[in-house]
């Protein structure tokens, strides 16, 4: 497990060896790429290290981003590397109204505001229009977006250490299209999955600032957040699905795993031929990893 450091004065949540819950929490935008696959590895072993729960969530809330096949296609690639859901897998899509109830306690707690203003018209402009933060403004199309007391976050993060980022400008919570924003579901769902540790790739760390302040406006402890580097190409560019990263090949599950816990590390073990075993083996020798050392994408092609 990833833990704080003792002399620290970090926000977040340390947690008891069976409390410990993590979470895997893909897009289905399309199949899982090598990196990806690697994210959910280092999850699954952050939580096994200490006998924690370790659950799966689809992050289907933008819809029309939703790849046809994709959900399926994820949780296949998953299921045959052995990585299985601790409990039910969660759907965002099916928890409109877990979303609305958390977008009110932050409307009551007054830290919400609607936003009838364009993206384009902010950016030239860089001020909202006199008609924005109006009351009276329940017939026309507008973002609710959340209004941010502090610009500047800092926590302590597993693997970063003390990080301090800003957050631009007002984030939305709520798009004017109605779909709730990616940011307020993360924070919905984390609490009610009762999440104490989010492992997850430095490509996501933007969005911690965010997730914390609505947390703070919340007065939740929020989890243990950590963030490794991700994996790139030997190009130095991160793996993607705008990259055209090439999709987990599943019939070669225990080669990637092999591969993976080696960037990850983890020195080998002859007794290991299956990828139940290789994951139980790994987990008794996480706390040793070094995570900054993950770099290269190519190393894991066939
Ligand atoms: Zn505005």
């Amino acid at each position: 497990m990833l833990v704080p450091r003792a002399d620290s004065v970090c926000s977040a949540s340390s947690s008891t060896k069976s409390g410990y819950r993590g979470r895997f929490a893909p897009s289905p935008t399309g199949p899982l790429h090598y990196g990806s696959l690697l994210a959910a590895v280092v999850s699954y072993l952050d939580a096994k290290s200490v006998n924690g729960q370790w659950l799966i969530r689809i992050e289907d809330i933008d819809g029309p981003r939703t790849q046809n096949g994709a959900i399926t296609s994820i949780l296949e690639c998953l299921e045959s590397h052995g990585l299985v859901s601790d409990q039910p897998i969660v759907y965002q899509s099916q928890r409109h109204d877990q979303y609305t109830s958390l977008l009110q306690r932050l409307e009551t707690a007054g830290f919400t505001y609607r936003c009838p203003c364009s993206r384009k018209q902010l950016l030239v402009s860089g001020q909202h229009t006199a008609q924005c933060r109006n009351e009276d403004l329940d017939g026309l199309e507008t973002a609710i977006k959340f209004r941010s007391p502090n610009r500047k976050i800092s926590w302590l993060d597993g693997i970063a250490g003390d990080v301090t980022l800003a957050i631009e400008d007002d984030f939305v919570l709520k798009r004017k299209d109605g779909i709730y924003a990616y940011q307020l579901a993360v924070v919905a769902d984390d609490i009610a999955q009762k999440i104490t540790h989010v492992v997850r790739g430095s490509d996501l760390i933007d969005s911690t600032p965010i997730q914390l302040a609505i947390y703070n406006a919340l007065d939740i402890r929020p989890p243990f957040f950590s963030h490794f580097p991700v994996m790139t190409s030997l190009q130095g560019q991160k793996l993607s699905k705008q990259n055209h990263a090439p999709a987990v090949d599943n019939e070669c599950a225990f080669a990637n795993l092999t591969k993976i816990i080696a960037l990850l590390g983890v020195k080998g073990s002859a007794n290991v031929s299956s990828c139940d075993e290789i994951l139980r083996y790994a987990a008794t020798q996480w706390p040793s990893v070094q995570l900054n050392a993950i770099s290269h994408f190519d190393e894991l092609k066939h």
